[in-house]
């Protein structure tokens, strides 16, 4: 089978196409037929060894697909061959054919496409797990998005509005200021042109409950800026590079603020929390009333193509690799 693999850390000319034998699912695992692999940011990370790896390391921990073969000891689950089912969090999924354990493993409603459950696993429950429980959204809230046309951030708005929030957000071009608005935010800035934390101090002189911030080196510190008294930056990634260390007393003198630093893995940890996001966010996909944007789909050999434009800020909404 095809899979795209690093040999080596490096930049997109590092991922290699490789035919490798066909996995042998090992007990509570399930060996998948790939449809669809999703491609995120945490990919550029450990291709470039920012996230280290084991080497040879075959790329990509999100798809949907259709099983095709059970290991040992998977009777317990209620899983069967031909079913089509989506995971995260578990590598090895730029490929054809992938194992993953049957306890990561969701069932894809019907109405789900297996695009779109590739597409809503790790954004989708991100985002989720980002309203819900590091910041947990009230009504009136007033909080900032950053990357707000992005895969994650299209996601966040929509469920921060859903919850009664007043969002701003920020994005690079006029093209994903429409995108971001088309999304529900109410406010949205150009902060590759005008300086956001002056926008938003005329705009709300208060400041705001929460910042999202995915953007990290170049962000954070503006970020907390924008805060109200007691206010959080959820800080859930670094696009633009690590924040570098930081003196906590700052944190006191701008007004006892809060920061986090999350990951999806810790909001997902049990089966029981695994399956209320990804029922959430996969029913809300179902019913449309949450609105995936899928218009990057790369054949499994141009993935070094899909990082350029990842991390060159070419893209909009959510990533595809179709094996
Ligand atoms: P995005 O689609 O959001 O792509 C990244 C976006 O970041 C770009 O489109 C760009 O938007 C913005 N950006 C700002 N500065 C830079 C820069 N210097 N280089 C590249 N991009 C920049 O990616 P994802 O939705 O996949 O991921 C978003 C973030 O969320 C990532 O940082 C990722 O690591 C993080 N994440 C964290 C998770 C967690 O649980 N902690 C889980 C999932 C994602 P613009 O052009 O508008 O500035």
């Amino acid at each position: 089978m095809q899979a795209i693999q690093i040999l080596q850390p490096g930049g997109p000319e590092a991922l290699t196409l490789r035919d490798l034998p066909t996995p042998t699912p090992g007990p509570n695992q399930a060996l998948v037929r790939i449809e669809a692999s999703g491609i995120n940011f945490i990919d550029v990370y450990q291709r470039e060894g920012r996230y280290p790896t084991p080497l040879p390391f075959t790329l990509g921990q999100e798809a949907a697909g259709t099983i095709v073969a059970l290991g040992d000891d998977t009777a317990s689950s209620d899983l069967k061959v031909g079913d089509r089912v989506a995971w995260t969090s578990f590598p090895g999924t730029y490929a054809q054919l992938a194992v993953a354990p049957v306890a990561l493993l969701i069932r894809v409603p019907d109405h789900v496409t297996s695009q779109q459950a590739a597409a809503a696993m790790l954004q989708g429950m991100t985002a989720h797990y980002l309203v819900h429980s590091s910041y947990a959204i009230q009504p009136g809230d007033q909080v900032l998005v950053h990357a707000g046309a992005g895969g994650v951030g299209l996601l966040l708005i929509q469920m921060a509005k859903s919850l009664g929030a007043r969002v701003f957000t920020t994005v690079s071009n006029d093209e994903k200021a429409a995108l971001a608005r088309s999304a529900g935010a109410d406010e949205v800035i150009l902060y590759t042109h005008e300086d956001f934390a002056a926008r938003i101090k005329q705009l709300v002189p208060s400041g705001l409950n929460a910042v999202y911030d995915s953007v990290g080196k170049t962000t954070f510190e503006k970020s907390l800026e924008v805060l109200r008294r007691r206010g959080i930056v959820v800080l859930f990634g670094g696009s633009s590079g690590a924040v570098p260390p930081f003196d906590l007393i700052r944190l006191s003198q701008l007004g006892s603020l809060y920061v986090t630093r999350p990951k999806l893995q810790d909001h997902t940890a049990t089966r029981a929390e695994l399956e209320l996001r990804a029922s959430a966010v996969l029913n809300a996909v179902a019913d449309g009333s949450l609105k995936l944007r899928i218009e990057h789909i790369y054949p499994l050999i141009d993935a070094a193509h899909a990082h350029r434009d990842l991390e060159g800020r070419k893209t909009t909404g959510k990533l595809l690799l179709i094996p």
